[in-house]
Order: structure tokens, then sequence, then C-alpha cells
């Protein structure tokens, strides 16, 4: 548990703190000081102060300081003895502790190493095998040059079960600390990635820390007959947290704090692609949508943050959750107007100057949400107009501002030609009464998007978004207890795309199930999915729709609407198919449930 003083002395002396605090914030020279934003507090000049001589900072603003122990011990949330840990791994400094945590920070170091080497593994097979050639043409495609392929350490994971697993010789211990493998049923070490492109992902200190796998177009399927998720990241470990990483960090850090913008992307090759196209200064997430701790990073580099996302994912992206992650992290966020189907990676090889405009132009977030509205609006008729402006008024009550709400008031009413005077106790209705924001009152109250939603309904929604053929037949409506996960499972299997899906529940009033939708649609696939898994999905949802028809059958008890036996009979029947499921009989089990199910409910399938 103890560090010597000695020990603790030399790591400090050996932690440059100007070195280790550019690490999160930009500092710049002023004087003998270095100054920059103050990452302890939201601020918008910069009032933090570093002395390098004394290895000290300070704030003027929020009046913290301290040393190199306090500043890793704050950003990364550790104790005292672990911050020193960190900083020797840092400088190189082995510790002489006499502890018993000692063997979890082993482990980081060990998994850390493991992962670099992995990287380099994947980076080389890349450049010279020759069964990655169908990845460098894939890559020559795109525009990636090798140059560029080294830039970004991009890899090849072989199309082997176990080519990285027996090359390496990591044991089991590293293989699924580090996601990068795992010991299959037969008792054999397996690889996570075969067959896909490597993006190496690192975190602001460059060290590797997790990898993203991408299927090369027109790959055959899996030999089950599963398609695979286009994407495939690491999952958490010890090393990688996807809520905090931002793909991209380590290389566009230094253009961040000298341009003080950001742009966000959508994925990884778009970042690559804003490097080439001259933005070197592009972060994607990692298989998470944009969050609260993204902000907090972000917000230690610049204040102009740009999403460069496809309209329709920035149109969906939360309206409520960036407006308070602009105030309270005291950041700009503005939208990039891509043209309607494009993604960044996709414009900068058609034209990489259009996208430096679109990044140059990009809109604060509201307007951008209030022109999606205005530039459908039908001015020809005086109910259109009203139609439109009712829906922008309700997007531009969602600012908390009344500020910036008053400035976009005075466009809409322009651009609708309405009267001002007849619009603004409308603003105020709605902004007092969010209720009102819902569009049509009969509608029974939606739940919230922030209740937990059950989870085999989720993964049930997710393989049906992502796998849609192969789980077709095997989820009815009724399986879905929550009226959110059923309005989503209903708008799926009309076949639209996900985007109209989002859409048309948008218009419903279904925002809660818009929501949940949007960021289903972002969410990675973790691992892949067997037949098996889809039966054990199944059999989750059955439980809780046949416990909610038991409630009912209660009360249909209680109200006399059926006789003690036949409840009792059917109660019965039920429950013994119930307990068949995880049987062999369990295929027979699920079709009678579900057949009771939709009887139950009065629907023909
Ligand atoms: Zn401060």
């Amino acid at each position: 548990m103890t560090i010597s003083e000695a020990e603790i002395a030399q790591v400090r002396s050996a932690t440059d703190i100007v070195a280790l605090i550019t690490e999160y914030v930009a500092l710049k020279k002023a004087g003998r000081r270095w100054q920059g934003l103050c990452p302890f507090h939201a601020e918008k000049s910069p009032s933090f102060s570093v002395n390098a001589e004394e290895g000290r900072y300070y704030c003027f603003g929020c009046r913290v300081s301290g040393d190199q122990i306090t500043f890793i011990r704050e950003m990364q949330h550790l104790d005292f003895v672990e911050a020193v840990r960190v900083l020797a791994d840092r400088a190189g400094i082995e510790l002489h502790e006499d502890d018993s945590s000692g063997p979890a920070r082993k482990e980081r170091q060990e998994f850390l190493a493991a992962m670099d080497r992995a990287v380099e593994w994947y980076h080389e097979r890349l450049l010279n095998s020759p069964d990655a050639r169908p990845a460098r043409d894939y890559l020559r495609s795109r525009g990636v040059s090798g140059e560029v392929a080294r830039q970004f350490h991009l890899g090849w994971a072989p199309d082997d079960w176990d080519a990285l697993s027996t090359s390496l010789k990591f044991s089991e211990k590293v293989l699924e600390g580090t996601g990068l493998g795992f010991v299959n049923k037969r008792g054999r070490r397996q690889d996570s990635l075969r067959a896909r492109l490597i993006f190496p992902i690192f975190d602001s200190a460059n060290k590797a820390i997790a990898v993203g796998g991408r299927i090369l177009p027109g790959a055959p399927e899996n030999p089950d007959g599963y398609r695979e998720a286009k994407y495939k990241n690491s999952p958490e470990t010890p090393i990688y947290s996807k809520r905090r990483t931002l793909y991209g960090l380590n290389w566009a850090k230094d253009d961040i704090i000298k341009s003080g913008e950001i742009i966000v992307c959508e994925g990884y090759t778009d970042v690559i692609a804003c490097f080439q196209a001259g933005l070197p200064r592009a972060v994607a997430t990692c298989g998470t949508a944009l969050g609260e701790e993204h902000f907090r990073t972000m917000r230690n580099f610049a204040k102009r943050i740009v999403l460069a996302y496809d309209a329709d994912s920035a149109g969906q992206s939360a309206a409520a959750s960036v407006y308070q992650w602009e105030r309270q992290h005291e950041v700009d966020v503005f939208v990039a107007r891509l043209p309607k189907g494009s993604d960044p990676a996709e414009l900068a090889q058609r034209d990489p100057s259009a996208l430096v405009d679109a990044v140059a132009t990009a809109v604060p977030f509201l307007q951008f949400r209030l022109d999606r509205v205005l530039d459908a609006a039908n001015l020809s008729t005086a109910e259109g107009r009203a139609r439109n402006a009712e829906a922008a008024l309700r997007v531009l009550a969602e600012h908390p501002s009344d500020l910036v709400r008053d400035q976009y008031l005075l466009k809409v009413a322009d651009a609708l030609r309405l009267d001002l005077a007849t619009l603004r106790p409308r603003v105020s209705e709605l902004v007092r009464n969010p209720q009102a924001r819902e569009p049509v009152a009969e509608r029974p109250v939606q739940p919230r998007v922030s209740e937990p939603l059950p989870r085999p309904g989720l993964e049930a929604l997710r393989l049906s978004l992502h796998f849609p053929h192969d789980v077709k037949d095997r989820f009815i409506a009724e399986y879905f207890v929550n009226d959110v996960q059923r309005g989503i499972f209903q708008g799926l299997r009309t076949g639209q795309s996900v985007s109209e899906v989002v859409d048309h529940l948008r218009r419903q009033g279904e925002d809660a199930a818009a929501d949940v939708l949007s960021e289903l649609a972002v969410d990675e696939l973790d691992r892949e999915y067997t037949v098996d898994d889809v039966t054990a999905v199944v059999a989750q949802l059955l439980r809780a729709a046949v416990t909610q028809q038991m409630r009912d059958i209660e009360r249909e008890l209680r109200s006399s609407e059926i006789t003690p036996d036949v409840a009792n009979a059917t109660v019965r029947d039920v429950k013994e198919r119930l307990e068949l499921l995880d049987t062999p009989q369990g295929a027979s089990a699920e079709a009678d449930l579900r057949a009771w199910l939709l009887s139950r409910s009065g629907s023909s399938e």
C-alpha cells in the first residue's frame, strides 16, 4: 500500500507538468507561465495557469491548485496511490510497493502492452501480407494511400479463427482482458476479429487501447448464415471506456488547439477523410452516441464543436441534451450541412473542398433544426404555413434561453410570412407547458426515455435492426410489453429505412420511441449472435409477455369475466409451456405460447 517518499519525489521530478496537462488542456505560453482554459470549471477566457519550473498549476477562476499528482487525481478520479502509479507508468519508473492492488496495475500494463503488439501485428499484415490484398485494394479505391494507412496505423485481421492468438501467444487472461479474443466452446483460443479492416483506437496520450474492425464490402456471410455487423469494436475493458474515448483525438489534438475547433464525425473513415481533406481536427465516437463524458473532454480543447454527421443523424441528435451540454460546458455546437445522403468520407472523396466549406459554414444547432422544418415548409396555403409555424415553434421552445429563442422567432415569422405578435404567445405557452409540445392532446402520455426499458425488448429490437431477415419470423408485436418498444418494432416491421421510421414516429408525436430507435441505430453489436441467442431472447420476451397476461387474467377473474376453473386451467397450461421453453420441446412450447398471446390480443397474424 505504501510508496516511499523518495519514489514519490522521483515521480514528480520525472513528470513535466506542462506535457502532462497538455494531454488534457490546450496550453499556450504567456511570459514565463503557461495558460489555458481551466479543466475544472467552465470558462471562456483562460484563467488556468501552469508554472513549469515549480511543477504547479493554479486557477484564478475557481482557485484550484496543485501539482502533477493532484492534477491526475482530479482528472482521472483516482486516489493518491493510484495517481502516483499512473504517473510512474507514464515515466517508466518502477515502484517498489508492498501492496495488494499492485496486480490490477500490472494487469493494465500487461493489457496495454498486448494491445500495442496486436496493433503492430495487424498493421504489418495489412502492409505486407498477400491475404490482405482485398483490404489494400478497398482502401485504395476509397482514396486511402499507404502513407495514410501508416499514419492511422490501419491493420488487417486475416480470415482465420486464431491467427492473432497463436502468432502472439497471448494468455487467456490477456485475450479476454483486452477483448482481442476469447476461449471458445471447444476450449480453444479464438480471435474476436477476423477478415476485417482494423482501426486502432488510441487514448489522448497515444497508447493503443482498443480496435475497431470493419468488414469489407461484399464479404461473404459467415457459415451459420448470419450477416455480420459492419463494424465491430473492442468491448469495454480495464483499458478502454467507450463513453470517454474519442477516436482520433491523439492525432487531432494539435490542430484542435490551434484552430479552436473540433469536428465530430460518426465513423473512423469519416475522421480519416477529414484529415485528408485538410481538416486534421476530426474525432469520432466509438460505437456510442455523443454524450456527457465526450463533452467534458472536448471542452478542454476547443469551444467550437462542429457535428459532421449525415443530415438525418444530425437532425436526430437529442436537442435537449445538446443545449444542456452547451450551457454546462460553455461550448457552442454547430452542424455542418452536408448534402443529403452524404457523410464526410463520401463527400471528401467526391469533392474535398465541399467538405471544408460545409465545416466552415456550419450553423448553430438550433438553426439547423429550424431550417429542416422551414425548408420543408409549404408556403402556398395558409394552413400549410400555420402547420409549419407550429412545428418550428416546437423546435424553438426546446431551447432554454429566451434571448436566443427571440432572435430565431424573427426568422420564423419572416420565413413563414406570419405576424410576430401571434407567434410569441404560442412559444411562451410551449415553453411553460412542455406537455403542449405533444401535437395531439388525446394521445396517452408516452413513457420518458430516461425510464429504463426492458432489456430483452431492447435486445430483440437490436436483432430486428441488425439482422432483419434472420429474425423476421421469430418476433411478433405481442411479445413487447413496453409501448415504446412495441411501437419501434411495428415501425421496423413496415420495411422502411430507420430514418423513415424515425420520421414517422416523430410525426406521430412518439418522440420517446424515435429517440430510442435513433440510439439503437448507432449502437454497435459487441458480439455475434447465434440461433441459440435468438431463442434465449424469445424465451425472455415470452416470460415477460405471459406475466403481463397473467395479471390480466387475475383482473378478469375479479370482475367475473371468466370463471375460476377456466382461469386455473389457463394458468396451469401456460406455466407448463413456459417450463418447457428451455428443453428440447422448446420450439413447440414457443409456438403454443405465441398462438395463445395472439388469441389474447385478438389479432390474427
Ligand atoms: Zn478553474
